[in-house]
């Protein structure tokens, strides 16, 4: 068989991954010379702790073991089992942090409550202010820019695999056959296009009423820390925003203490995760209204680094990179992606949101297994 796959993205990537793997021929096609979207902005997050209970849960525990496998094979992933620590304030949070370790999926998670002393040994680099943590022992961490590329190479060495960078699919035609801008025709036996929160356009053309909205985030990247970071790290806004932690310990939060003016404004939580060269990627902001905004503001950056520096317990590195980055997240919150066949032969998947980079194994595998690859 002969898979057309478009969007070079972690989605695609790993869509073209799984069909190689069952032995198909891929022409992988990216309107850029590389990936450039959402997938190489992210924190490189493999997520688990923050799932919803249920499918979203079993989807992002099965991405979490297969990334564990393309780890031991693709060492340019820089895949890591670091684990996440959600650092507790007051005992609000606590409270929040309490009723996680009582879920009945807390143990597949690797959920465990720790107090200060237990966290700070477990991650000596936080020396800051805190009560304690929410360890996540399934949480995990890849390189997002330089993971496509690693797996791209991991992929021609298979001999069934050719990517096509710097050209946009235009038009389907006919049955299992897409038309770039250079006018090539490209056919196989499956088309799929996995274009992220490019929604108009051709994707339009295709699938007009997509439930599916766009995200905008805000991040940073100071310089390398000097120590290690053993964990990614995660502050208490974050059960704001991640569905797991839904629950009457959290109304009580949200009631007794709003977020900080710009959080509430910029509707933003911490995130932090140690690169490879040892600087801390660290975000983020919310933005649904549209127009985005095309430029970054600094405010919520200035509220990101006086919470870091709160958990550290000394300054941040200097600063070295900003960027903002969009994704396609479903409206309807408790579906995973978007999977639809738009013409005879051809399916779009989008929309994973927040998840996509943690999620986007198990959803290739399941394109796979439905397509009967
Ligand atoms: C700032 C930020 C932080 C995030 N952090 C995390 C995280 O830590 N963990 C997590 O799980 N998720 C995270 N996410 C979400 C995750 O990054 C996305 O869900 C995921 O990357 C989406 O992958 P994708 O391949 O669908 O889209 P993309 O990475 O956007 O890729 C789509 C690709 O399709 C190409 N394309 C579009 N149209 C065409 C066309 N017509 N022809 C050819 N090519 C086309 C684009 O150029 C692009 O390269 C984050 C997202 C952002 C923006």
């Amino acid at each position: 068989m002969r898979v057309i796959v478009v969007g070079a993205g972690v989605l695609g990537t790993l869509h073209a991954w799984q069909a190689v793997e069952r032995g198909h021929e891929v022409v992988h096609i990216e309107r850029e010379a590389e990936a450039r979207g959402a997938s190489v902005r992210n924190f490189g997050l493999v997520w688990v702790g923050g799932r919803a209970g249920g499918p979203e849960l079993a989807t992002a525990l099965r991405a979490r073991e297969l990334w564990e496998g393309l780890g031991e094979r693709v060492p340019g992933l820089g895949f890591r089992p670091n684990g996440s620590l959600t650092v507790v304030r007051d005992a609000a949070e606590r409270a929040i942090a309490e009723a996680a370790v009582r879920r009945p999926d807390a143990a597949s998670r690797g959920y465990k409550l720790l107090d200060a002393d237990e966290t700070r040994a477990l991650n000596p680099a936080l020396r800051g202010k805190f009560a304690g943590a929410l360890w996540c022992e399934r949480d995990a961490a890849v390189e997002p820019r330089t993971a496509q590329r690693a797996l791209r190479e991991a992929l021609s060495a298979s001999g069934r695999y050719t990517f096509l960078g710097g050209r946009e699919v235009r038009d389907v035609v006919g049955e299992r056959a897409v038309r770039d801008d250079h006018g090539d025709l490209h056919e196989g036996d499956a088309v799929v296009l996995c274009t992220g929160a490019w929604l108009g356009g051709l994707v339009r053309e295709l699938a007009p009423d997509l439930p599916v909205r766009r995200v905008r985030l805000q991040m940073m990247q100071t310089a390398p820390l000097g120590e290690t970071l053993t964990t990614s790290v995660a502050d208490a806004d974050s059960f704001r925003y991640y569905p797991a932690y839904a629950g009457p310990e959290l109304d009580a939060l949200a009631a007794a203490q709003p977020q900080p003016s710009v959080a509430a404004e910029h509707r933003m939580q911490l995130l932090m995760v140690q690169r490879a060269d040892g600087g801390l990627t660290i975000g983020d902001t919310h933005e649904y209204a549209t127009p985005f905004g095309f430029d970054v503001v600094e405010d919520p950056y200035e509220h990101l680094t006086s919470v870091v520096e709160g958990l550290l317990g000394r300054p941040l590195p200097a600063v070295r990179r900003r960027w903002a980055g969009v994704y396609a997240q479903c409206t309807d919150p408790s579906r995973v992606v978007h999977r639809q066949q738009v013409r005879d032969g051809v399916w779009l998947v989008t929309g994973p949101g927040g998840r996509g980079m943690t999620c986007s194994p198990a959803l290739a595998e399941d394109t796979a297994n439905e397509l009967g690859w």
